[in-house]
């Protein structure tokens, strides 16, 4: 059975202070509560929080992630951090290819097919996010769009690195706005890209990788968005904050 993940992505919230009280919250909250044993739980937090918080993880449920990485094992790239850097702290997966980091920082997706590269050969779990613009779905272009992404990012790795990959399907108009897809536009949207993994690496391996849908995910609204079968959980922004909200996210997977 492949794994289900609850991620969240603070982005750029909460000083340290703050993010040590909210990811001891978390990490005690899900130790105690969360007993599906197959959900892991990922805090993706600020990068100078990492090595400290990386120590205040008590359960094997959780899991602690970077929020972007530099594909170049080391370098004259100020300001940037390598996934060598985030092993040696304890991170396990990092975002990449999040909407925000294309938009504003002009990451395209041969960058980001080399992060991927990076992250693999350095042992860490990308969680790859694609997802389409709301001027996109409404031309019909949608699918053909995300299938580009993951073409264009991951279809140069064979089947056994393509497994090792997370991926996070995030509708840019979701993002943040409140406006969450219908748990069946997810689903229609996580079967369109299973189906695109399975023609290149076949079904077996489609069936292995774990598909998130990221956009709005709520205490409210997860339970019925999990619930559907290629959907195999979430990276949750806004509601990632609230220590309460994001371990009910967590416990919101069908026994
Ligand atoms: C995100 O940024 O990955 C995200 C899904 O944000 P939100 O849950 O706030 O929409």
């Amino acid at each position: 059975m492949r794994k289900k993940y609850a991620a969240g992505n603070w982005k750029m919230n909460k000083t340290f202070n703050e993010g040590q009280i909210l990811f001891s919250e978390v990490t005690n909250m899900v130790k105690d509560e969360l007993v599906n044993p197959n959900v892991k739980v990922v805090m993706a937090v600020p990068a100078p929080y990492l090595s400290s918080f990386s120590k205040l993880i008590n359960t094997d449920k959780v899991s602690i992630a970077a929020q972007n990485c530099h594909p170049k094992e080391s370098g004259a790239y100020t300001g940037e951090v390598s996934v060598g850097m985030l092993k040696s702290v304890g991170v396990e997966y990092v975002i990449i290819g999040h909407s925000e980091r294309r938009e504003y920082f002009g990451e395209t997706d041969e960058f980001i097919a080399a992060k991927v590269d990076a992250l693999l050969a350095g042992g860490l779990t990308p969680i790859f996010c694609c997802g389409e613009t709301l001027a996109q779905r409404e031309a019909g272009i949608h699918f053909d769009f995300v299938k580009g992404q993951f073409t264009n990012a991951l279809f140069h790795l064979d089947a056994d690195a393509l497994q090792k990959v997370v991926i996070a399907y995030e509708p840019i108009w979701a993002i943040g706005t409140g406006v969450t897809a219908s748990s069946e536009q997810a689903q229609e949207m996580h079967k369109v890209l299973r189906d695109h993994l399975a023609s290149k690496y076949g079904q077996e391996v489609a069936d292995n990788i774990s598909i998130l849908y990221g956009g709005s995910v709520g205490a409210g609204n997860a339970k019925e968005l999990f619930a559907m079968p290629d959907v195999d959980g979430g990276l949750v922004g806004g509601a990632s904050l609230k220590s309460r909200d994001f371990t009910e996210i967590a416990k919101s997977f069908p026994a």
